[in-house]
């Protein structure tokens, strides 16, 4: 993925690398995700590792709409098809997301079904995992590796951030090293890796935010997909009564900060998502009261202004990305 996209840099598109010029490049045209329920669950939810889940998490926030987990994944799949086609009419496929929970969490037999599944499903061109960096044994890298080699195959992780404080704080049960070494493994199997990153948390200065692109650059990420930090109903979040959470950055102040975050990030790694908003009738705060459009549109503006676009401000890294452990930014 990552040798798709130079040219970007001069492209008249938008100021960072968007996923529709690299999917135009791999898959021949657009393409959209099915995200299915594969029937997994979550270590910091089903008791594994704790049962509070993480303190954002609203798991019905991300379910997708056509979930449902007694159906089979083809059969998901199936459903969410002719929707998604009229909405994306001019599309060449589709990657099936195996999405909420961990999806490489509980017996490898499930995952590699469903991988197999997934495959079998007429007209789809890869697969998406989505999963924490804590759920990566041996036997799941040898399996997603396995699947990479007959489909394209991108596995998603949520680092969320770079900061143990953070991590911590909102009760991730990782770190940012087992994150870091998470993106080494799949790294070293080939395999493509996006991570979710939560800006404008009130748990981490604003700089050590930004940093955190150079951070995940230098581990060596592919994708990356951003949004601010949301009060979800129904999340441990939402229980909390500190000011801080109910004073969270406005939209103009998220752009900034999504603005000196891509500067930081390598010009390489595809952004697939700078904004998300949760559905209305989820989120208690903040209400922002403008479309994920507009903050786009408002990140873009700034970085323009600036004469700037993702990657100005990064140190480039040079040759393969496998032994990005050693240096001396993803070490911190
Ligand atoms: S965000 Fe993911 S890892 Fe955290 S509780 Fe929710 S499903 Fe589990």
């Amino acid at each position: 993925m990552r040798g798709l996209v130079d040219g970007d840099r001069t492209s008249p598109g938008p100021p960072y690398t968007n996923p529709r010029s690299v999917a135009r490049r791999r898959f021949g045209g657009k393409v959209f995700r099915v995200a299915v329920d594969a029937g997994f669950s979550c270590p910091v939810r089903d008791g594994t590792r704790a049962t509070a889940g993480c303190l954002f998490c609203s798991i019905d926030g991300f379910r997708p709409p056509a979930s449902r987990p007694k159906l089979a994944l083809s059969e998901q799949v199936r459903r969410a098809l002719p929707g998604l086609r009229r909405r994306y009419p001019a599309a060449t496929g589709y990657l099936v997301y195996l999405q909420p929970y961990t999806s490489t969490h509980g017996p490898p037999e499930r995952l590699a079904a469903a991988l197999a599944e997934a495959r079998r499903c007429p007209g789809t061109l890869g697969i998406v995992v989505g999963t924490r960096p804590d759920a990566l044994p041996d036997v799941v890298l040898d399996l997603l590796a396995a699947t990479a080699r007959e489909t394209y195959l991108q596995v998603e992780l949520g680092v969320q951030s770079t900061d143990d404080a953070t991590l911590r704080a909102m009760r991730r049960g990782h770190t940012w090293a087992q994150a870091r070494r998470a993106i080494a493994l799949l790294k070293a199997r080939g395999l493509h890796v996006g991570a979710h990153m939560i800006l404008g948390t009130p748990w981490e200065p604003a700089p050590s935010q930004i940093a955190g692109a150079r951070r995940l650059s230098a581990a060596g990420i592919d994708a990356v997909k951003l949004h601010h930090l949301q009060v979800l109903r129904g999340s441990a979040l939402a229980s909390l009564r500190h000011p801080a959470l109910w004073s969270l950055p406005s939209w103009r102040t998220y752009a900034q900060l999504a603005a000196d975050f891509l500067e930081q990030l390598d010009a390489r790694v595809v952004v697939e998502r700078l904004c998300a908003v949760a559905p209305r009738r989820m989120l208690l705060a903040p209400r922002w009261g403008v479309r994920e459009t507009i903050v786009r549109a408002e990140i873009c503006r700034i970085l323009r202004k600036r004469g700037s676009r993702q990657g100005t401000a990064c140190r480039p890294t040079h040759g393969p990305r496998m032994g990005v452990l050693k240096t001396k930014e993803s070490q911190q």
